[in-house]
């Protein structure tokens, strides 16, 4: 048997690892990757020195980044402490301070009881994803993000894909105010767009706000190499250009087209996951034979710019003439106008020595600004006094979001599935682990013809009965 994974960033990786678990040793899985593995993980070098430049951030709670990163003998970075401030053009909104009743003081003070209403929804929320974990631990699977959603939060979660995020905490009574401020900050920063983008990835978002973060030390991209290896995949450093139907004596298989450096070329798989965008943009491989014909999604990618850049910040833009006295490494920004960055932060590096000590704030540092366009000369003299590098990467980095979009199928035919449609009810790593995990418990159910173990109604009761 010959399985197919299309892409190697964490999504397809935590897919070929999945198979092999479930398929056993025996199957032959392939990989192709066009480019570098890791995609959305990558990081660029300063001084020698590796940044984190993609997907940087992840929760505690994420329970596979967890059991992958344990799997593979990596280690989480060590955290340095850092103060963050909002910034809306003109002056400090809201300032973090080295005091935790201070801050909360200052929330209510600015808020009222909105920060409160906040954190009880995300907590709902985490405690509802939670759920997933146990019942792909007992093996069962999902046809459509849809009804994964819907098993975990009902119909609710559903709905939370087609709202906006300021509308339902409107309607859980937090304030305008802290919805222009302090989430559409958060927005801004982890997916470039607006308090408009829907419930559900907003309480992504939020989630990934929270203290209890880490990342990879070596770099995130580790586990997606890692994850290849345990899988014992065949890294096919090649782009696919077409999937086509080949029907032999038993059943149809698979033809995956593909281009290397030195040849075009194909193979037959039983079983073929696409771990990349299908849209417009980033739809690079045709299907044909198929029927009804299998085309890009409607919807599109959102640019966000990551500038790795090394140089002075100049704190008199922020209000700070004398940088001595600058206290944050990360500002976050409201939805104005005049502003042509996202968030701007002093990063480390992705290997931290015990020895490493922030850069004082008057000191050349490491800075990550995220913008919608590359910055022009000007923007940077504004950010900064002076600068040695400037490194872009233009990111197609997440979906544009908005509430009337369909989330994609994650079938496509029999034994052809779509593993990024997931990010259109939230792009994260852990939601492209989850989706994985689904995809390689899907094809396996389907395979092996173990319906009961896909689709099934009030899991949470079932899965008790069972214990
Ligand atoms: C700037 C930025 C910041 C982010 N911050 C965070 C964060 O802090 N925390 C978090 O959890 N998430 C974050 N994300 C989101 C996260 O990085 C992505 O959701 C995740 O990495 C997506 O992984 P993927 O494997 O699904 O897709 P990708 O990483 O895009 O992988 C797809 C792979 O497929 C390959 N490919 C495409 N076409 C072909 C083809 N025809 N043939 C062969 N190979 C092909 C590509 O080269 C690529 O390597 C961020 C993303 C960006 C861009």
């Amino acid at each position: 048997m010959k399985l197919a994974v299309i892409g190697a960033g964490i999504g397809g990786a935590a897919a070929a690892h999945f198979l092999r678990l479930q398929f056993g040793k025996e199957v032959k899985i392939d990989v192709y990757e066009k480019a570098v593995v890791g995609g959305r993980l990558a990081t660029v070098t300063v001084n020698n020195q590796q940044y984190e430049s993609g997907g940087s951030v992840i929760h505690s709670l994420n329970l596979h980044m967890q059991d992958f990163v344990k799997k593979l003998g990596l280690k989480h970075r060590r955290e340095v402490a850092i103060k963050t401030a909002i910034f809306n053009g003109d002056q400090f909104i809201l300032e973090e301070t080295d005091w935790y009743l201070l801050n909360l003081f200052r929330l209510w003070w600015r808020y009222g009881i909105s920060f409160l209403r906040l954190q009880m929804w995300v907590e709902e929320i985490m405690e509802k994803f939670m759920r997933i974990y146990k019942y792909q631990a007992y093996g069962h699977a999902f046809s459509t993000v849809e009804e994964l959603l819907r098993s975990l939060g009902g119909d609710r979660f559903v709905n939370m894909t087609h709202r906006s995020v300021a509308e339902s905490l409107l309607e859980l009574g937090v304030s305008q105010r802290f919805i222009d401020e302090v989430i559409a900050a958060v927005m801004r920063v982890n997916y470039g767009q607006s308090v408009s983008i829907p419930a559900f990835v907003g309480a992504v978002s939020l989630v990934g706000a929270q203290a209890n973060l880490w990342s990879v030390e070596g770099g995130n991209k580790l586990v997606c190499s890692g994850l290849l290896k345990l899988a014992n995949a065949n890294l096919i450093h090649g782009k696919v250009t077409a999937i086509s139907l080949h029907n032999s004596e038993e059943n149809t298989l698979y033809k995956v087209r593909y281009e290397t450096e030195e040849e075009n070329q194909s193979d037959l798989y039983d079983i073929v996951i696409i771990a990349f965008p299908l849209h417009h943009e980033m739809a690079n491989i045709t299907f044909e034979d198929f029927k009804p014909p299998i085309t890009a999604f409607p919807g599109s990618y959102h640019h966000t710019v990551s500038s790795i850049i090394h140089g002075y910040l100049n704190s008199s833009y922020f209000g700070f003439p004398d940088p001595k006295l600058f206290p944050f490494a990360s500002i976050l920004t409201t939805d104005s106008p005049d502003l042509f960055f996202s968030s701007i932060g002093n990063i480390c590096p992705v290997n931290i020595s015990s020895a490493f000590r922030r850069k004082q704030p008057q000191e050349a540092a490491i800075w990550k600004v995220f913008s919608h366009q590359p910055l022009s000369k000007q923007e940077l003299k504004t950010l900064f006094r002076s600068y040695y590098s400037v490194q872009d990467t233009d990111w197609l980095a997440y979906p544009h979001y908005n509430s009337d979009k369909k989330i994609p199928p994650i079938i496509l035919h029999n034994n052809l599935y779509y593993l990024n449609g997931i990010e259109w009810a939230a792009s994260a790593m852990e939601m492209s682990a989850v989706g994985a995990k689904n995809v390689a418990l899907l094809a396996y159910n389907r395979w092996y013809q173990h319906l009961d173990k896909i689709d099934q109604k009030d899991l949470m009761h079932k899965i008790k009965t069972e214990l």
